[in-house]
């Protein structure tokens, strides 16, 4: 018997926040003499690949930050910048970046419709606690889900660990097959969830690709008709 799902888990980056954007719109402007199409690709890899070191445990979220600042200048040919000019540097960007956070225009008109549903919302993130409670605020929907927001920092667990979901369904006092989790990586949100027993959905937002063992959207207005 397939039990009803009750409540509706959500990645943050990139599936209710345009992160990708705001990230891409403040590294030009830090960097306004440089090659755009270099510091696109290169700042999004980065950014990825140290905020993935830092879920997993590897580094403090300042330290990725600093890091992060560090490698991109010494693509740009400053291999010598200490700590402070680092610090420094991320401290002017960040302002840039919190300026354009911004929710997907799919997200509130979900909201509306699932709250009208009766389901109950939360947000399984790998990141820093209090920057994802800030970013919920920015864009409209903490109210919403702030009985239950769980970011890898607090929890001691990451996407995709099955922990991390696990948390998730205890904070909502529910069984994991009430709960369902949709987010934009793959293998991290939508496979790690429905690992963990939930059923996890994939939001494909640039319509990329194809997957067989989990439902895939190519935006939130899709998701009501799955449940
Ligand atoms: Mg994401």
């Amino acid at each position: 018997m397939t039990t009803p799902t009750a409540a509706v888990l959500f990645d943050l980056d990139g599936t209710l926040m345009d992160h990708s954007t705001a990230a891409v719109r403040a590294v030009l402007e830090c960097w306004p003499d440089e090659d755009p199409a270099f510091l696109e690709r290169r700042w999004v890899e980065l950014t990825e690949s140290y905020v993935e070191r830092y879920a997993a445990g590897e580094m403090s979220f300042a330290e990725q930050r600093r890091r992060r600042a560090k490698a991109l200048a010494r693509e740009l040919g400053r291999p010598d910048w200490d700590d402070a000019q680092a610090d420094a540097w991320f401290a002017g960007y960040l302002t840039r970046y919190q300026g354009y956070w911004a929710a997907f225009p799919d997200v509130l008109p979900l909201f509306e419709e699932l709250a009208a549903r009766g389901l109950r919302f939360g947000i399984v993130t790998n990141g820093d606690g209090a920057q994802q409670r800030a970013k919920l605020e920015r864009i409209g929907v903490l109210a919403r889900v702030a009985d239950c927001v769980i970011a890898s920092a607090e929890v001691g667990a990451a996407k995709p660990e099955a922990a991390i979901f696990a948390a998730a369904c205890a904070r909502l006092g529910l069984p994991a097959g009430a709960v369902l989790h949709v987010g934009d990586l793959l293998d991290t949100d939508a496979r790690g969830a429905a690992a963990a027993g939930l059923t996890g959905i994939w939001l494909d937002r640039p319509g990329t690709g194809a997957a067989a063992d989990v439902p895939r959207i190519t935006t939130l207005a899709d998701l009501p008709a799955l449940l």
